[in-house]
């Protein structure tokens, strides 16, 4: 296919903000093309070249691609860079100088769609001396021969900024549209939408699509080494009505980590995130354990990977964790720093046959056969089967108490079903409510260790017609004495918090200081109650510290008294 022809589907998809429109252009397209060609068009149209997992990226930022277009055009960078400046798209700034520029030169031949995907992709294994040389060869090479409509979609492809508005449902709408066009409409979107959930690549689903119709996408398969959507949780109203939800119930942690997909075929194991993401470079460790300690050679299962602190040994909050699952390089030395736990509680996948089907209480009997646990390291989650409230509140509260998020309540009747919200399958049971954002508008002098440093902190909201702050609540806790010292961490300590404050002191009486608003930190807390305490009328039970905004909030955009009064609702609605 000409890439002429896809350059005309972006326009006519940047030209409209309809989703009905941009479904309806996409399928007629897919529909008209070659089935040999489907799946890298399908990535195409979104922009892509890699399907969403892939752990491959063009790896062009915006300062090489600049040269890239300095380059192929012969014009001074400081130009492109001026150009740029104008309208922060660097598709249209190649546009532009290439249209100015393709007025004297004629272009040499037409541009195949196949030959941009297939130039952009070889950009993902160039690895060495020199690479970022012969990407930007690569790249001029395209630019070169492009038109300057081609070349701005090429640009625009290669730092993946397409700006046409495509996002994942339209391609679904888009792929049932094109090839299910026989079939009821809520069906046929469920069946491609199911189908990507476990094959999550459009391209591999509307070649399905086309070639076996609604036949082909349920038998849809998943496969080791490939990662799949997972089945995710509901929240609980409460304990109660959790535990009355289903018949056969099992009561487990839910842990405060991140979701892993670990996949084992022979020798070979592959580590998925719940966003798909492949880890498996970044946690060797865990790699290791899955070789020796799953028995099976043939299988997937599914756990919680928690961080710890390699010092103390205490757990440490999902930020942390977050920065190895980032990290590409020293991977050794911050597998020291952050060890991690892993805890198991599921199984999908066992020699040869996928275990969807099966009700959790058999997935646990398998599971229970492949690991062979490692107490701390690799082990399978814990968790009761009762429904004696008492007993469960106890567990629930050595959850919280071990740092945990709270309790998982798991339907032991319930097959697997991926990638959905399953009201039949797991309800979560925390007691955190959603994060807020607050001024700190007072605070109060430490004491012992924390003479000299300001120590208990009044939190203010804002409200929102008189634009006065008001208070709701005090908070010391998850202020720390001292920083953890490893790299990038978020920790918000009483020297830091003080530096900040001391300027915006406005008045003190007696041991207590009025503060300007002007230092936002995001808080974390159990519940809002009504309370006389304080101006807002609220007051927030156990709060704790997660992270300082003063860098991405001022004070005007804290969270509002309206809001606080909404979540209050809403908790009391039990919702
Ligand atoms: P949420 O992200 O709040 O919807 O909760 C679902 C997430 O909890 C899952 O994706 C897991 O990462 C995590 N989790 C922690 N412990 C468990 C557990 N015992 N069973 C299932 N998921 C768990």
């Amino acid at each position: 296919m000409k890439y002429s022809k896809l350059v005309e589907v972006y326009e006519d998809l940047e030209n409209t903000s309809s989703k009905l429109k941009k479904t309806e252009i996409i399928a007629e397209f897919l529909e008209k093309t070659n089935v040999d060609e489907l799946a890298k068009i399908t990535l195409l149209v979104q922009g892509k070249i890699f399907p969403g997992w892939s752990e491959k990226e063009i790896g062009i930022a915006l300062q090489t691609m600049m040269k890239v277009i300095s380059s192929s055009l012969g014009i001074d960078a400081s130009r492109v860079e001026q150009e740029f400046k104008k309208t922060g798209d660097l598709g249209l700034v190649a546009e532009k100088l290439m249209g100015k520029k393709k007025q004297t030169t004629l272009f040499k031949k037409d541009l195949s769609a196949d030959k941009v995907f297939e130039n952009l992709k070889k950009l993902a294994d160039i690895e060495g001396k020199g690479t970022q040389n012969i990407k930007i060869q690569i790249v001029s090479e395209l630019v070169a021969h492009a038109s300057a409509k081609e070349a701005k979609y090429i640009v625009r492809t290669t730092i993946g900024d397409m700006r046409i508005g495509v996002a994942e449902g339209i391609v679904r709408d888009a792929v049932a549209k094109a090839f299910l066009k026989d079939e009821d409409w809520k069906e046929a979107v469920k069946a491609v939408e199911r189908a990507w959930f476990v094959r999550p690549d459009y391209g591999e689903v509307a070649q399905i699509a086309k070639e076996s119709g609604l036949k082909g996408l349920s038998g849809v398969k998943l496969e080791i080494g490939k990662p799949y959507h997972v089945l995710l949780s509901e929240k609980a109203p409460s304990m109660e009505k959790a535990l009355d939800s289903y018949e056969k119930i099992v009561v487990e942690v839910k842990y405060d980590g991140a979701r892993l997909c670990i996949h084992k075929k022979d020798e070979k194991v592959w580590l998925f995130t719940r966003r798909l993401e492949n880890v498996t470079k970044q946690f060797p460790e865990v790699v290791s354990w899955a070789k020796t300690n799953i028995k099976s050679n043939n299988c997937i299962i599914e756990a919680e990977m928690l961080g710890f602190d390699g010092k103390t040994k205490q757990p440490l909050p999902f930020q942390f964790l977050s920065q190895r699952i980032k990290r590409k390089y020293d991977i050794e030395k911050i597998a020291k720093d952050i060890p991690v736990q892993i805890n198991i509680f599921d199984i999908t996948y066992l020699d040869g046959k996928v275990l969807f089907n099966e009700i959790l209480e058999k997935r646990l009997e398998l599971l229970k056969n492949v690991v062979k646990p490692i107490a701390g390291k690799f082990q399978l989650v814990k968790g009761i089967r009762t429904k004696d409230i008492e007993k469960v509140e106890e567990f629930y509260k050595k959850a919280l108490s071990d740092s945990q998020e709270g309790v998982m309540v798991k339907n032991l009747e319930a097959i697997y079903q991926p990638g959905r919200r399953v009201a039949g399958g797991w309800l979560k049971v925390k007691p955190t409510m959603e994060n807020l954002d607050l001024a700190i508008i007072g605070a109060q002098w430490g004491t012992g260790k924390r003479t000299g440093w300001l120590g208990t902190l009044m939190l203010g909201c804002r409200d929102e017609k008189s634009g006065k702050f008001m208070s709701c609540g005090m908070i010391g806790t998850g202020i720390k004495e001292k920083s953890s010292g490893i790299e990038g961490n978020i920790d918000v300590t009483f020297k830091q918090l003080t530096k900040l404050l001391k300027p915006n002191i406005e008045s003190e009486s007696g041991v207590n200081l009025k503060i300007r608003p002007k230092v936002v930190i995001e808080v974390a807390y159990e519940e809002i109650q009504r309370s006389t305490n304080y101006e807002s009328g609220f007051a927030l039970r156990f709060p704790r510290v997660i992270r300082l905004r003063t860098l991405d909030k001022s004070a005007e955009q804290c969270d509002t008294l309206e809001r606080i009064r909404r979540l209050y609702k809403m908790q009391k609605g039990g919702v």
